[in-house]
């Protein structure tokens, strides 16, 4: 089967140091296995939406010599395909209505693990949807951490798949998506492994193919937190997109990058990049600023 990976950004800030490592890595493996790359933009959650942050980051993706082989799918116009596989899961009798606050839950460890809700329904509030997840341990080999395994139930509860506030939760979308674009391997940082077994879950109950992952360590800070947008770490020169670029190529196992152009160190990388040799965990902390080896 023909290669085709993916990147997929929610857009609740810019593009920072460390989802460009996403992006590349999942750029790359697209590019040495000589598959396509897809682009996704998650936006299907108003509330922690950024204004303008999409067309941002395809815009700083594009500086970054990151073009996608097709057209971006955003997951604001896939309503319909979400809701029918809601339906699914719905009259298959994989799913219930719950109505529990994390105030209920707080006695039983803040997971639901009943398979129905245990707070009587309430009339002034919509509930969400849970999936009722079996008592399984799910296993899957990652193509860079090794077997993992989760046991759902005590690890995970009931997934909550619809919002009480009507949006549809990341994970269905995700594997509804996933398989839409026909993804054959999911490369995404490591804060996602342990969301990997229940969206394995969804795509036997929705009977879809189950892509190959690999989860890439994550870039962190000298405290130890993850480079992320909500903290502003590192924000990505626009003017000058080759010390970031650079950084990532390295973070992914490239010792030397070669080049002096966006086209020039993306070219090589294809050239240099192995996948078996990208660190499985990053200890080193990402430095503060560009251009340190
Ligand atoms: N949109 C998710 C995020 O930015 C990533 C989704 C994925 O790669 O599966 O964290």
């Amino acid at each position: 089967m023909h290669y085709r990976g993916r990147f997929a950004p929610s857009p609740t800030g810019e593009l920072h140091a460390g989802s460009l490592v996403a992006a590349l890595g999942s750029w790359l493996c697209a590019r040495r296995a000589g598959g396509r790359w897809l682009v996704r933009v998650d936006d299907l959650d108003p509330p922690r939406e950024v204004p303008g942050s999409a067309r941002s980051i395809l815009e700083a993706l594009r500086e970054h010599g990151l073009d996608a082989d097709e057209p971006v799918l955003y997951q604001s116009q896939r309503e319909t395909a979400y809701q029918a596989a809601f339906d699914r899961l719905r009259a298959d009798g994989h799913v219930f209505a719950c109505w529990c606050s994390r105030n209920d839950l707080a006695p039983h460890g803040g997971l639901h693990r009943d398979g129905r809700c245990i707070t009587p329904p309430l009339d002034d509030r919509p509930p969400a949807w849970r999936l009722r997840v079996p008592d399984r341990t799910m296993r899957f080999e990652d193509r860079l951490q090794g077997p993992c395994r989760q046991a759902l139930r005590e690890e995970v509860g009931d997934v909550v798949i619809r919002r009480a506030d009507d949006c549809w939760s990341y994970h269905l979308a995700c594997v509804v998506d996933d398989a839409f674009q026909g993804v054959t391997e999911v490369v995404r940082g490591c804060d996602l492994l342990d969301s990997t077994p229940r969206q394995i879950l969804l795509q036997e109950l929705l009977d879809l193919p189950t892509p190959s992952y690999l989860h890439l360590p994550l870039a962190l800070r000298a405290d130890g937190g993850k480079l992320s947008k909500s903290t502003r770490d590192l924000p990505l020169d626009r003017a000058d997109p080759l010390p970031a670029l650079r950084q990532a190529l390295r973070f992914l196992g490239i010792e030397r990058p070669r080049g002096d152009s966006v086209s020039a160190l993306l070219h090589h990388a294809v050239d240099d990049f192995d996948p078996q040799r990208i660190p499985r965990r990053y200890s080193a902390p990402w430095p503060t600023a560009y251009g340190v080896a």
